[in-house]
């Protein structure tokens, strides 16, 4: 590698890749470094950009020729990179010829353990495209029964693939470290559990495994990119995950944005799985609200007179006060994060027929009251687009990312 080269590495603390807005990676970049950064700045720039030629990227990396030669040659050789053949010329002279990304060369492997009745997978292009799907019932499986779901749902996942598979990519609920084991995962059970070891073994691939909100944030990311992002993500339990100055927050206990054993305000609460009074989950999780909806319309429907008007309207009002009040504790827990951060963009994620009406608004009118007004000017609270295939993308995003460096 030319020694120049070495030089338009971007330091720790630069973005990496401005332009295309990729997540920034979290350690320093030593010059030992600097060849696999370069084959992630090449990759990056065809991921994103398209086809061109290899003139194009060295222009758009800054590397030189003869670097992108050598690294094109590698990329080529290992499979990522496909000659697409020559573009028609503008001017006299030899045609450039077009490379580009395999992206129909592999596919990947996402898994989203973090739903209460299922566990979700599909197989999906290198863009997070999804291909083929699988749900299979949880059954209220826990601990090693659960652990034996999954290898399952890989199997039966990795039997749908079409071409080569790129790597797993799990989103697990709990807390789970960088060498991908669950540590804790109380809805499951599941306590130091190597998921990202176990399911390497058995596939002899490459297995990412992270926290589910960590997962979905990374399929928001791609979306909108901004500096920061913090997203909510209500399911089974409530967690979030946090993108601050374009890095991933993970955590000094690898349990950054697990906010849903935090206790909302002073005044108790309904009493959590965990034991305390009042935590967020216990107000806002998918199964507690429908639990609450569930009972308003069952002394609905044993009320004498069921069904007159003005049962009706107390029902419906009973019910947006039951989910207006699980968005202002949202928005008494996420206050202080706003105004600390200076966030400008929050993502929330989960059922929509829960969350985008009387629950948004009462989340954002609590914000609104209770940070800075200079600070709320520009903060936006807005649903994910994404619906439930948020985690299988977001881990398509991390594969990835962890494989080639792009995102
Ligand atoms: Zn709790």
């Amino acid at each position: 590698m030319a020694h120049s080269d070495l030089l338009t590495v971007p330091f720790a603390g630069a973005p990496i890749f401005t332009r295309s807005r990729a997540l920034r990676p979290t350690g320093k970049v030593l010059p030992e470094h600097a060849r696999s950064h370069n084959r992630a700045l090449v990759l990056q720039t065809l991921y994103s950009s398209g086809a061109r030629s290899r003139a194009d990227v060295s222009r758009e990396t800054g590397l030189t020729r003869v670097t992108i030669s050598d690294l094109v040659a590698d990329l080529i050789a290992e499979g990522l990179v496909v000659e697409l053949g020559q573009r028609e010329a503008a001017r006299p002279g030899k045609p450039a010829t077009l490379i580009d990304v395999a992206r129909d060369a592999f596919q990947i492997i996402g898994l989203d353990l973090s739903e209460h009745e299922v566990f979700r997978g599909a197989v999906t292009a290198l863009d997070g495209t999804i291909a083929e799907r699988i749900e299979l019932a949880r059954g209220g499986a826990t601990g090693e029964a659960a652990a034996l779901l999954v290898e399952q749902l890989v199997d039966r996942l990795l039997a749908l693939a079409t071409i080569p598979v790129l790597g797993i990519g799990v989103g697990s609920p709990g807390v789970v470290d960088p060498l991908g084991v669950v540590r804790s995962a109380p809805n499951l059970g599941w306590v130091d559990l190597p998921l990202q070891a176990r399911l390497a073994a058995r596939t002899e691939l490459p297995v990412h495994v992270a926290n589910d909100a960590n997962v979905a944030i990374l399929a928001e990311h791609g979306e909108t990119a901004p500096g920061e992002l913090l997203l909510i993500k209500v399911g089974h339990g409530v967690g979030a995950g946090l993108i601050v100055g374009g890095r991933p927050v993970i955590g000094g206990g690898f349990a950054a944005g697990e906010i849903g054993h935090v206790v909302v305000g002073t005044d108790g609460g309904p009493r959590c799985a965990c034991g305390k009074d009042g935590c967020l989950e216990a107000w806002v999780a998918e199964p507690r609200l429908t639990a609450q909806l569930a009972a308003v319309g069952a002394s609905r429907g044993s009320s004498v007179g069921a069904g007159d008007g003005d049962t009706d309207a107390a029902a419906a009002a009973a019910r947006d006060e039951i989910l207006r009040e699980a968005g202002r504790r949202l928005g008494i827990v996420l206050a202080p994060v706003v105004g600390a951060l200076n966030l400008t963009e929050v993502v929330l994620s989960g059922p929509a027929d829960l969350l985008d009406g009387a629950f948004h608004e009462a989340t954002v009118d609590t914000l609104r009251q209770r940070t800075m007004a200079e600070l709320n000017r520009d903060l936006r609270l807005r649903m994910s687009e994404q619906a439930e295939d948020i985690v299988l993308r977001g881990a398509a995003v991390m594969v990835l990312s962890g494989q080639l460096g792009v995102s």
